[in-house]
């Protein structure tokens, strides 16, 4: 094995985007990924039918399209194109109504009834300022000051809060529903410090980005990426499942996008015990059950904005969508599952056959659970959609196991890659200035495990490398 600067271990949008930081950088890189295909969660493959090419992880990218690592990569040269729907999130309510995210507040807020003076108070001064928001954001709290730090401040008086508490601002249950919904994105009690937080981001991100899906499917970013990754010089091999450092050709920087366990087992020989110890007390948060439909049409969604909409969650209310995730948390099957689901087709014919559709739906499950969710689910899709099961040719279902299977990240079918919940949601895997290192000079940790956590924006591996540049090469990017 000849040497080069950099191995990456791992092809995620984090892998894929620390290896073309690193090769921008003028070093040589190889990229090694466990999987026959490249992408981790960010791909799209035929699961069900001939013709039908689903995501079997990530859909919708309010995140990718707003990710201060991406938006600076010539990823259109490579062929990524950004489809923005006309509503960005809708979410059904059982009097037939539904509330809408969309881009621009005004229609958002004019949804929330009663409401509405208080939502553009809570997002005022934030989408026009979105660009310098993600920069303050997503990344690692300790690292330095942050480049807008009173922006920063006036964001975390709210974004610290739970959900809950932020919910309860709010007098309409629509809007509640609404942002129990786009917390629950990240799998953890409402009750859970910073969730308000999340719901604030992804509400956001709407407004000021949109929630675009790329044509094609996921698989265009990663395409994308790795096509920039080549004509940097960089190379990938594919289906090589690294267990130790050694397999690897000998280079100044190892940057392994992979979860804590991981990276304890690839090069544990080479970090301390007590490091190791904390990498052994990182939590993993509950799992999803995910369910790929091929459909002969459209979802016949009672309530127009649905059928407008790539992405729609279904509650419906907010106290079920907070017993949902609470029952996960706490290792319980959910009584009425909380759905999030994506229809990329809306916008998007090149996905299925014509007048057919790809449409994709999970649901929030405890850790490693090995139940079958296909029937409360379905139930709860009908309510909303009458007639749906008379659309289904094909299904493709995977829970926990499977996912974790599929992708080692997923530890128990947590798609987060670690819990997000406590000292977790800001520091990750370890409480450190510096995350993205370990006590190796030459090992790093760029996946979701580090902040700014879960989501295909890329940042954790730009951040990675950023400090594997600064510390192993003396070189930073211009
Ligand atoms: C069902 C589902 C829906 C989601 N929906 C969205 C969404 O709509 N929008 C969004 O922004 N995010 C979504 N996500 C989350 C998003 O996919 C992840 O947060 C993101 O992919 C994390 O990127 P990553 O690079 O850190 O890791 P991953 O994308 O998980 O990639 C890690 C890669 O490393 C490889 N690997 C791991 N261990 C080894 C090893 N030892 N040797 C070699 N290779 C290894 C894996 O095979 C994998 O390819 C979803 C995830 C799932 C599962």
């Amino acid at each position: 094995m000849t040497s080069v600067d950099a191995v990456v271990v791992g092809s995620g949008p984090n892998g894929l985007t620390a290896a073309v930081t690193l090769a921008e950088a003028g070093l040589s890189v190889q990229l090694h990924e466990a999987a026959p295909e490249i992408g981790g969660g960010a791909r799209t493959e035929q699961l069900t039918l001939p013709g039908f090419h689903h995501d079997p992880c990530s859909a919708v990218h309010p995140l990718g399209a707003g990710s201060p690592a991406l938006s600076r990569l010539p990823l259109e040269r490579f062929g990524l194109e950004w489809l923005y729907p006309e509503v960005d999130l809708a979410h059904p309510l059982p009097d037939g109504s539904a509330v809408e995210l969309t881009r621009g507040v005004e229609r958002t807020a004019e949804l929330m009834g009663a409401d509405a003076a208080t939502y553009r108070r809570v997002v005022r001064g934030f989408p026009e300022r979105w660009d310098s928001l993600a920069t303050n954001f997503f990344r690692a709290p300790l690292h330095g000051l942050p480049p807008d730090p009173l922006l920063l401040a006036r964001f975390g008086l709210r974004a610290a809060w739970p959900a809950g508490a932020l919910m309860r601002l709010f007098r309409e249950e629509r809007s509640r529903a609404l942002l129990a919904g786009l917390a629950a994105h990240v799998n953890t009690p409402l009750s859970s410090v910073g969730t308000g937080g999340v719901a604030l981001m992804f509400a956001l991100a709407a407004h000021a980005v949109g929630w675009p899906v790329p044509r094609g499917g996921s698989q265009a970013i990663t395409n994308a990426l790795a096509g920039y990754l080549g004509e940097l010089g960089g190379t990938i091999v594919t289906g090589h499942r690294v267990s130790d450092l050694a397999e690897l050709p000998s280079a100044s920087a190892y940057l392994l996008d992979v979860a804590p366990r991981e990276l304890a087992g690839i090069a544990g020989s080479r970090l301390p015990a007590r490091y190791l110890h904390r990498l052994g007390r990182y939590r993993y948060g509950p799992g999803v059950f995910k369910v790929d439909y091929a459909l002969s049409g459209p979802v016949p969604w009672s309530n127009p904005s649905c059928r407008r909409a790539t992405t729609v969650h279904i509650g419906p209310s907010s106290a079920e969508i907070g017993a949902a995730l609470t029952a996960a948390s706490r290792g319980r099957r959910p009584s009425t599952p909380f759905l999030i689901t994506s229809q990329p087709g809306v916008l998007d014919d090149s996905r299925a056959p014509a007048g057919e559709q790809v449409f994709w739906v999970y649901a929030h499950v405890p850790h490693g659970w090995d139940g079958d969710l296909t029937a409360e689910i379905e139930a709860q899709l009908e309510r909303f959609a009458p007639g749906f099961g008379d659309l289904v040719l094909a299904r493709t279902v995977r829970g926990p196991a499977e996912l974790e299977a599929h992708n080692p990240n997923y530890v128990g079918g947590d798609i987060a890659c670690g819990s997000f919940s406590g000292t977790q949601t800001l520091f990750r895997p370890v409480i450190a200035a510096n995350p993205y290192t370990t006590p190796d000079p030459a090992v790093y940790l760029c996946s979701s495990a580090t902040p700014p956590g879960p989501g295909v924006h890329g940042m954790c591996g730009y951040h990675a490398a950023r400090a594997a540049l600064h510390n192993r090469f003396g070189t930073s990017l211009t």
